[in-house]
């Protein structure tokens, strides 16, 4: 049973039952989606069918962020707490390393999935990386080719929302993995180019403060959250 949240069903796990699931997958045939809507997600969902669509097909659907927890407590079907995208691909690198399992890198601009594929592989030993491609791309057969040459088993797609789950859902296929997780801008992070909030604003669910004093310009996008903690509100009233 997956819990609505305004609309976008989530998984009620832990990290670590998350990864769980995901390394399942992986002894399965693809391909699998594993999704990690945080607020923006949801609220794009509800304006948008076939991205809620595709939302609502995927395998695994991880909230990420402290918004979309709030928000399940304000609906008063509690989540067991936030599973940061990023922290699920850490966490997912560290179980594969060492068996075998061959992980491919798409998205973010020239060069970043190249330095995140080299920090990673020193973060991880024994992490097969089978290959790393921009996501500013233009026609998408050569990158098709070009995870299933590789022969990919799992794809960290970072092509930002809603593009990379609908990418997922018509190419997952064709590109021959068993695992395809949608994780915005992690390979910024992972690369070194993108910073993550300290560790004390973190533990403080405080993460998106620290993004926006580092991006001021985020707070067109920042204004909607209280908004979406309001139509959990709503929603609990009207006894959804
Ligand atoms: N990006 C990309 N291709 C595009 C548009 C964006 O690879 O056509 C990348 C962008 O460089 C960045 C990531 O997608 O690395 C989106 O990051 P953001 O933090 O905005 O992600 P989101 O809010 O979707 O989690």
């Amino acid at each position: 049973m997956r819990t609505d949240v305004l609309g976008v069903a989530f998984d009620n796990v832990t990290l670590d039952e998350a990864v769980d699931r995901a390394l399942a997958m992986l002894e399965e045939d693809g391909p699998h989606m594993v999704a990690t809507p945080n607020p923006e997600i949801v609220q794009r969902a509800g304006k948008d069918r076939e991205f809620a669509g595709i939302l609502s097909q995927a395998d695994l659907v991880i909230p990420d962020g402290v918004g979309v927890v709030y928000a399940a407590k304000i609906l008063g079907r509690p989540l067991k707490g936030r599973v940061p995208g990023i922290d699920f691909a850490s966490a997912l690198m560290g179980r594969i390393a060492g068996t075998g399992k061959r992980l491919f890198l798409l998205g973010a601009a020239p060069g970043v999935a190249e330095q995140a594929a080299a920090n990673l592989r020193a973060k991880y030993p024994g992490l097969e990386i089978c290959g790393a491609r921009d996501g500013f791309f233009k026609e998408d057969g050569p990158v098709v080719d070009a995870i299933r040459e590789a022969r990919a088993d799992v794809v960290f797609v970072c092509l930002g929302f809603p593009k990379q789950e609908k990418w997922i859902a018509a190419h997952g296929e064709a590109a021959g993995a068993r695992l395809y997780a949608g994780l915005g801008g992690s390979l910024d992070v992972f690369a070194g180019k993108a910073e993550r909030a300290p560790e004390g604003f973190q533990r403080l669910g405080l993460e998106w403060l620290y993004r926006l004093m580092k991006e001021p310009s985020r707070i067109g996008r920042m204004a909607k959250l209280p908004l979406f903690l309001v139509s959990a509100a709503g929603a609990r009233l009207r006894g959804k």
